[in-house]
């Protein structure tokens, strides 16, 4: 059943949340104003689309400001990465407006077509929500399907023209900060978004099992990941100290610091088995190797 018939003639959104409540005691109070934003917005896309592009506005912009903040605080200098390259003011508000441009073009009209073309794949937008745990597997199989693509597109997007053409935008800040994680050419936004947005499409359509809250869930922490990966900090405390196989800005500065290597999103997987670690260690790591095999082949010759 549709979110939009649950009831006929709506009147304001309280008075059908209250409506709603009466006839359906098993739902959550989350549920309840979630069936009813629904049921008050009379159009499934309108309804989905509106509370995607918000959704997104809050989260990205949300996540970004507590780096600005920390930018500005001198005590937090000791733990910036390249500590000498602080983003001003007006670095920052000129990658906000290039973002903002993307946010109401490119993407404004990506997520209305989200709608229809995942709920044509099995998506559901009514209620009740999945279990959590539901959520949580769904979660954690789309962050390793789009660490993938990511690295691949991320790597092909380095090749001369395609570099060139598309993804210099995006290099733009050899230091980056928070807010410079969606600043990207429009095509760069599709190529990569890709990874994003098609990976649970595709869930749907294979497992006809996926509810537009986990689509909310995974964006929001799909952009905590890439927003963090880009805030130029480094702390005892950040997350791959404690899972080694996250990636985190320890990963991700290397790689707008020295452009080469070190192209997944989430995880260090994939640049470990392909050899493009960054930095000077994986440099090191990858000298000593090729001396090791030098000389063993040059112990062979002289046997
Ligand atoms: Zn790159
Ligand atoms: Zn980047």
């Amino acid at each position: 059943m549709s979110n939009s018939t649950l009831l006929a003639q709506p009147e304001s959104y309280m008075a059908i949340y209250h409506e709603l409540s009466q006839y359906n005691v098993h739902l959550n109070i989350f549920e309840r104003l979630w069936a009813s934003w629904y049921a008050y917005m009379q159009d499934d896309v309108i309804a989905t689309g509106i509370m995607s592009f918000g959704m997104h506005e809050i989260v990205y912009f949300g996540r970004s400001l507590p780096w600005i903040i920390i930018d500005r605080i001198p005590y937090f200098n000791k733990y910036k990465i390249q500590g000498q390259k602080v983003p001003t003011i007006s670095e920052q508000w000129a990658c906000t407006r290039l973002v903002l441009l993307s946010h109401f073009t490119v993407e404004l009209s990506q997520i209305w077509l989200f709608h229809p073309m995942a709920v044509a794949c099995g998506m559901r937008t009514d209620v009740p929500f999945p279990a959590w745990t539901t959520m949580a597997v769904q979660i954690a199989l789309f962050f390793v399907l789009e660490d993938t693509w990511h690295y691949w597109m991320h790597r092909a997007l380095h090749w001369g023209p395609f570099y060139k053409y598309i993804h210099k935008i995006h290099h733009q800040y050899s230091a980056p900060f928070g807010l410079a994680a969606e600043y990207a050419s429009p095509i760069e936004t599709m190529i990569l978004g890709a990874g994003t947005v098609l990976v649970p499409i595709l869930w749907a359509l294979i497992s006809q099992n996926f509810h537009v809250l986990t689509m909310y869930l995974w964006i929001a922490l799909r952009l905590f990941q890439a927003i963090d990966a880009h805030s130029g900090y480094e702390f005892p405390w950040s997350l791959h100290h404690f899972l080694p196989f996250y990636t985190g800005a320890d990963h991700h500065d290397t790689h707008h610091e020295r452009f080469i290597g070190n192209y997944a999103s989430s995880f260090r997987w994939w640049d470990y088995v392909m050899d493009t670690q960054a930095g000077p260690e994986a440099a090191k790591r990858r000298r000593e190797r090729k001396e090791a095999k030098l000389a063993k082949q040059a112990a062979k010759k002289v046997q």
